[in-house]
């Protein structure tokens, strides 16, 4: 039996977050057994707070949003979402003073840090884990992502950009804590250079720079150098890990992805939630 787990002491992260700009610090708790993970925004009257466990996600395309109701949302929860999963955390609560996480350097690289140096605490009760008892998927005219029942967490991504710098790109492994701290976790957020502009004018990515996202013109990054040949696609796997661990625990399950994104992400996590219901 696999017990779970907390941090075996607060910290705190400050940054700008990736969507909004704006400075923001998010002071981490541990939580009790069975609790599961708790987004609190502190800026708002009265302290507004969030159990993934019950949650409601609001639709997105270019990141994750968590839904407090009346229009209040804390958005780009992926990445730390994901560290968490590699740190095995079950029980945390993050309190934010903004609507949007710290984008760090645009990898879970900085959040798994700061759990591991707070250190890991087991608790006593035992871990629950998702199981899939039947396949499902998502799926439009050009992407798919499916799940189907296995005794290990596997994902396989293809990755597909109309750009000479990124192309064709295919991960593909079995998941487990050493390997996402090593191959995943570095992994930064990126876009293409002719897309950039057009996202800051939808107001998207007005934390974005040169340091936090990778930029990809037709020959590599702009002002930067890649941490892995094929990042983007690394990094398409840390947002799928993150995705699915708006759960509030992990997956077991054969994951297979061909161009996904948030929103078909979301879509799937929504399916499994239906079925944990039922
Ligand atoms: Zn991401």
């Amino acid at each position: 039996m696999e017990e779970q787990k907390t941090i075996a002491k607060d910290f705190f992260l400050e940054g700008k977050g990736l969507q909004t700009g704006k400075s923001v610090k998010a002071f981490f708790y541990p939580e009790k057994e069975n609790e599961g993970i708790i987004f609190r925004r502190t800026d708002l009257e009265g302290g507004t707070s969030v159990r993934l466990k019950d949650l409601s996600i609001l639709d997105t395309d270019r990141r994750s949003k968590i839904g407090f109701g009346q229009g209040n949302y804390v958005e780009t929860v992926e990445h730390v979402l994901a560290a968490l999963w590699g740190a095995g955390i079950d029980n945390i609560r993050i309190e934010l003073d903004g609507s949007e996480m710290p984008a760090l350097d645009g990898s879970a690289v900085g959040f798994l840090e700061a759990i591991k140096k707070s250190g890991i605490r087991k608790q006593s009760a035992p871990r629950e884990v998702v199981e899939i008892k039947e396949p499902l998927w998502a799926e439009d005219e050009k992407s798919f992502l499916g799940i189907f029942p296995s005794n290990a967490f596997k994902v396989s991504y293809l990755l597909e950009y109309p750009s000479p710098a990124i192309g064709r790109q295919f991960f593909s492994s079995v998941l487990d804590p050493d390997l996402f701290q090593k191959e995943i976790a570095p992994a930064r957020t990126f876009c293409l250079k002719e897309e950039a502009e057009a996202l800051l004018k939808q107001g998207y990515g007005r934390g974005a720079d040169l340091e936090n996202t990778l930029v990809m013109d037709t020959d590599g990054p702009m002002d930067n150098t890649l941490r892995f040949a094929d990042e983007p696609v690394r990094h398409k796997v840390l947002d799928l890990i993150g995705d699915l661990y708006l759960l509030g625990r992990p997956i077991k399950a054969r994951v297979i992805a061909i161009r996904s994104g948030h929103r078909l992400n979301l879509e799937l996590v929504r399916k499994v939630m239906v079925g944990l219901c039922r």
